[in-house]
């Protein structure tokens, strides 16, 4: 499944079909870690903030509450944690939980679909732990509300019995940490992000620091790689670590089997292209959604509804997943009435663009 907005796992492309059903998958419960990714993603996931590459600004704020934390032995205020899916948000809360020294609790917001599943999670934290909301935007509005007072007091009304013999009972919780994490941050209610210290939008990473994580990643899985290689397997990861690691590990398969084992600029630009990722990192599902929009719709101004049935594609796959990075990289502007390609789209595709498309820049990589 490709860029399934939760998991790395196989390589791109990939039917549609198949990537219908990560997003259908996506909707019910989904483990943090799936069995045979769990190895990769443990070894390849930084464990300290030296070890964490790009992000400076976010980093350097959150060294220091970090510090001050620890320093007065307090618990760490909560934290949100906003951005397109492999950007190294649940890294991240790792990171944090290591760097403080305290325990991790993993969940996300579908997992805790009632009450009771949040009252037991919240009593099996240590004092100062982390807890991790993963996709907290999707949290059910029962738990959300009883998260409040969980939040902010660090106590958790239960109900014991049922009818007008029903007692309340406020239980005392240790003082823990919530880091969340959201695809969407539109959709989060205010009273929840109102009650987060701090929030922060992760940006897609720089050329330079997913060079660093590719170069990183090879030396962690044994690959060889020269710089050349790196640079190429980093310009087409979409300046996305996730999508970087799952590159280079169908590179280092081509460079096993069809070479010396090495992976060089050549060998990393052929066996991409093969996998229908192109030199500035579209896949076959994005430059499907810019098929349609440049020559079904030419150019939108169009909906996101009639492009997600166009393509039989399921609408919150491409918000989450599919747009923010051709916004980001300048192949699509959002108007009030809809998406529309820019002068970049209809070069990459090669088609002619007519006089009023916005003109979107020069491609640059991210
Ligand atoms: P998200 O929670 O935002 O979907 P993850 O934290 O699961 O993303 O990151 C996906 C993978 O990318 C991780 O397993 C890790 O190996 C790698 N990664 C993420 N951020 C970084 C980083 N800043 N430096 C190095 N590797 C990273």
């Amino acid at each position: 499944m490709a860029r399934k907005r939760h998991h790395d796992d196989e390589p791109r492309p990939e039917p549609i079909v198949a990537r219908q059903q990560a997003a259908r998958a996506d909707s019910a419960v989904v483990p943090l870690e799936n069995a045979g990714e769990g190895t990769y993603q443990v070894a390849l996931r930084p464990r300290n903030f030296g070890e964490y590459i790009g992000q400076r600004d976010l980093i350097d704020n959150i060294r220091v509450s970090v510090q001050a934390a620890k320093q007065n032995g307090w618990a760490l205020d909560h934290f949100l944690f906003a951005g397109p899916p492999g950007l190294g948000k649940t890294t991240l809360a790792h990171v944090i939980g290591n760097e403080l020294g305290v325990n991790v609790h993993m969940s996300s917001g579908p997992a805790i679909d009632h009450k009771g599943m949040l009252a037991s999670l919240l009593t099996s934290l240590g004092e100062n732990d982390v807890l991790f909301i993963d996709e907290i935007h999707r949290l059910n509005p029962v738990v959300e509300e009883n998260l409040y007072p969980a939040m902010e007091d660090f106590k958790f009304d239960l109900f014991i019995g049922d009818g007008p013999h029903a007692k309340a009972v406020t239980m005392k919780l240790p003082r823990f940490t919530l880091l969340g994490a959201t695809t969407r941050m539109g959709l989060l209610s205010a009273p929840l992000l109102d009650r987060f210290g701090f929030h922060w939008q992760l940006s897609y990473y720089e050329l330079a620091d997913m060079t660093a994580i590719v170069t990183r990643s090879a030396a962690l899985l044994g690959v060889r790689i020269d710089d050349g290689g790196a640079h190429e397997v980093a310009r087409r990861s979409r300046g996305t670590p996730r999508i970087a690691n799952r590159l280079l590990r169908r590179v280092r398969d081509f460079a096993a089997v069809e070479g010396d084992g090495t992976v060089d600029r050549e060998m990393a630009a052929a066996s991409l292209e093969r996998l229908n990722v192109d030199h500035v990192g579209l896949d076959a599902l994005d430059r499907a959604y810019l098929t349609v929009l440049v020559k079904s719709f030419d150019g939108g101004p169009v909906g996101i509804e009639a492009i997600a049935a166009s393509m039989s594609e399921e609408r919150g796959t491409l918000e989450d997943v599919v747009e923010p990075f051709l916004l980001q990289a300048g192949f699509i502007t959002r108007t009030p009435r809809g998406r529309m390609a820019t002068a970049t789209a209809f070069r990459h595709l090669k088609v002619s663009a007519p006089a009023r498309v916005p003109t979107g820049g020069s491609f640059r990589a991210v």
